[in-house]
């Protein structure tokens, strides 16, 4: 078994190595993230982001050939932060904006869909977040009402906005939750959508953050969809988003240990190298101490990663384990990134420096798919829930 994430972790290094020197040179976002994603396909590590069902890899013994491998996405994530957030982000889209099509979707859009997907020859988005709902899907109010217009009527019409879409504006299709009953503070009433990119009433706004992403927001104006295109069953939409959560949210703390763990190297690389008052800068007690810090705090961050993936491959409740692991990942590579800017000195803030990027790119980490707050919510309740 852990052959088989070796080897994973072994083809990612080797897609970070040959890949992240041509995507530095890119300069344009959209051009770097087709180039990332086209590199992961290349060595077939798109297709662990889909069910071996429906055309991605065989997990093995690591889960059941209808579900995604956890352990195996933070495998591939961990190496691929290490070297290119790119990659990192391009791969993970692949599952996070399709699980919901292979949970919820017919056989037809399933094989439609899917070993596209797979192949990285469709690429997929995830559309929960709105301006008035972030941390709570129960406030979302893009509205989905049953198509009763012309040309016999049928199918769906979504109204609404959704924002900090991830794959704005490359996406072939967005998962979409919407309103189908109730009113926003509702937990009941949200369904799931497919929504192709190219939907008649779809319009896509880019925007820019503080690390390298390609994110918008997706405006939907009497955007018509066949009845086909309901995932699972109305008014099944936050289990369905709920459960593609719990599914990659660990991955997003592998990711987390991958910048981190390369922000250490970087430190201690630099620190044993420069010399400051006629002596390296790693002889300094204070900046030993550091280290340590970094290090061990990366290794219980690890642990943790690796207690909530093989839980949550084996089918168990792990929704404690990845709060925590989620959590604990994110703030120290924070922390860590924080700590190895310091290290560089000048250095540390000049655009193009290494510590520079990381320090950028960990930042959202503690913020999507779940704050850090809200992951301290659900790691509370399990601690009041204990006899
Ligand atoms: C780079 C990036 C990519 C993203 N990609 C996607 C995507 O692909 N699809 C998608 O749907 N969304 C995406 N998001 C959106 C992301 O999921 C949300 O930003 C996140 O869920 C937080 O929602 P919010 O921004 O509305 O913050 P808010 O919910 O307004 O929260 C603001 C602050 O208040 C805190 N807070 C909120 N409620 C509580 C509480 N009850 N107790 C204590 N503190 C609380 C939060 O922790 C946070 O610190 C992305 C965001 C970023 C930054």
């Amino acid at each position: 078994m852990s052959a088989v994430l070796d080897e994973l972790r072994e083809r990612a290094r080797r897609v970070g190595r040959e890949a992240a020197p041509a995507l530095e040179g890119v300069g344009e976002l959209e051009a770097e993230a087709r180039g990332a994603l086209a590199a992961l396909a290349a060595e077939e590590l798109t297709a662990w982001t889909v069910p071996a069902r429906d055309g991605g890899a065989g997990a093995g013994d690591l889960c059941g050939a209808d579900e995604v491998s956890v352990r195996a996405l933070c495998a591939l994530r961990s190496e691929l932060a290490y070297h290119h957030g790119m990659l990192d982000v391009m791969l993970v889209m692949q599952g996070l904006g399709s699980y919901a099509v292979a949970r919820g979707g017919g056989d037809e859009l399933r094989a439609q869909v899917l070993g596209g997907v797979a192949r990285g020859q469709q690429i997929a988005a995830f559309a929960l977040t709105e301006p008035d709902a972030g941390s709570s899907l129960a406030d979302v109010a893009t509205r989905a009402e049953r198509d009763t217009g012309g040309n016999g009527g049928g199918g769906w019409k979504l109204n609404g906005r959704k924002t900090f879409i991830s794959n704005v504006p490359l996406a072939h299709f967005y998962t979409v939750l919407a309103r189908t009953a109730g009113e926003p503070g509702d937990k009941d009433g949200l369904s799931m959508f497919f929504v192709p990119g190219d939907a008649w009433g779809l319009d896509l706004a880019r925007f820019d953050v503080m690390a390298p992403h390609p994110i918008g927001d997706v405006i939907l104006k009497d955007c018509k969809i066949p009845d086909a295109f309901l995932l699972g069953e109305e008014g099944g939409g936050l289990d369905l988003a709920l459960g593609t959560l719990a599914r990659f949210r660990t991955s997003v703390a592998a990711a987390a240990n991958g910048f981190a763990r390369r922000a250490l190297d970087e430190s201690r690389r630099h620190l044993a190298s420069r010399k400051q008052f006629g002596k390296p800068l790693a002889a300094n007690q204070g900046l030993r101490f550091d280290l340590a810090e970094m290090d061990t705090r990366l290794r219980a961050a690890e642990l943790l990663v690796d207690e909530a993936a093989t839980l949550a491959d084996s089918g168990a409740d792990a929704g404690a384990a990845v709060a925590r692991a989620k959590l604990f990942a994110t703030e120290t590579a924070g922390y860590v990134c924080d700590r190895a800017v310091q290290h560089f000195g000048g250095l540390g803030v000049k655009v193009g420096s290494v510590v520079e990027r990381l320090y950028r790119e960990v930042r959202a980490l503690r913020i999507y798919e779940g704050t850090s707050e809200v992951q301290k919510l659900i790691v509370a309740r399990d601690v009041l829930e204990r006899d």
